[in-house]
């Protein structure tokens, strides 16, 4: 039997519905922990501070930079998030199971410093439905939507860097393999 995975990173581009996914896990598994990143973007509508992210100004990401407080940070469609290092660490201490949900230049951040780290990538059904789900979230102006269509091709093109792929056609399927690689169940 193989050991338990103590990082698990999940990417994929923008709008495959990691969010989704990572949610539905959760709330049958809420004893799965999931990184709270910090980021210099605005709160979409319900979107709670320290719930969702950290919303902090652009001084601040500064700061927890320079300070290396950081484990791992990018911009992504003209904002930058970055995953705070100690949270992380206090839970690999302690042996537990952790999540993030990173873009693909954090993960490759992550799979330089932390040569155990598994890299989940969640790909769209197709180009057409990534397109379709981007699009009616219905969160985001035709520009920013313009822009992470650009980054997604890049990010699709990374999938063979990634330890596994998990397709994102039924949230509750993906779900499940999910917890099924962090061998929480
Ligand atoms: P991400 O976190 O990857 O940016 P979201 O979780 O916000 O993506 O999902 C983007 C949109 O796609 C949302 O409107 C969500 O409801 C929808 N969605 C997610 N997964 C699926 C799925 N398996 N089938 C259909 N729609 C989905
Ligand atoms: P969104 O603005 O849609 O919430 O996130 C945009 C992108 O940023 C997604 O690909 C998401 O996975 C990524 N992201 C969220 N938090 C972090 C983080 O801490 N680090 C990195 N590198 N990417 C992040």
């Amino acid at each position: 039997m193989s050991e338990r995975p103590r990082l698990t990173v999940l990417s994929g581009p923008s709008g495959v519905g990691k969010s989704t996914v990572v949610a539905h896990m959760r709330k049958e598994h809420p004893e799965v922990w999931l990184s709270v990143s910090a980021t210099t973007r605005k709160p979409r509508p319900g979107e709670r501070h320290g719930v969702h992210y950290f919303f902090v100004s652009d001084e601040e990401m500064d700061k927890l930079i320079a300070n290396g407080e950081l484990l791992e940070w990018a911009e992504f469609a003209g904002n930058r998030y970055g995953t705070p290092r100690r949270a992380v660490m206090d839970r690999l201490e302690a042996g537990e199971p952790v999540l993030l949900e990173i873009d693909l230049q954090g993960a490759r951040q992550v799979r330089a410093s932390m040569a155990d780290a598994q890299l989940v990538f969640l790909a769209p059904p197709s180009w057409d439905e990534l397109v379709r789900r981007l699009t009616g979230r219905g969160t985001e102006a035709a520009e920013v939507i313009e822009r992470r269509l650009r980054a997604a091709r890049v990010e699709l093109a990374a999938e063979p860097e990634f330890d596994t792929t998990l397709v994102n056609t039924s949230v509750e399927d993906v779900a499940r393999e999910l917890l099924a690689l962090m061998k929480v169940v």
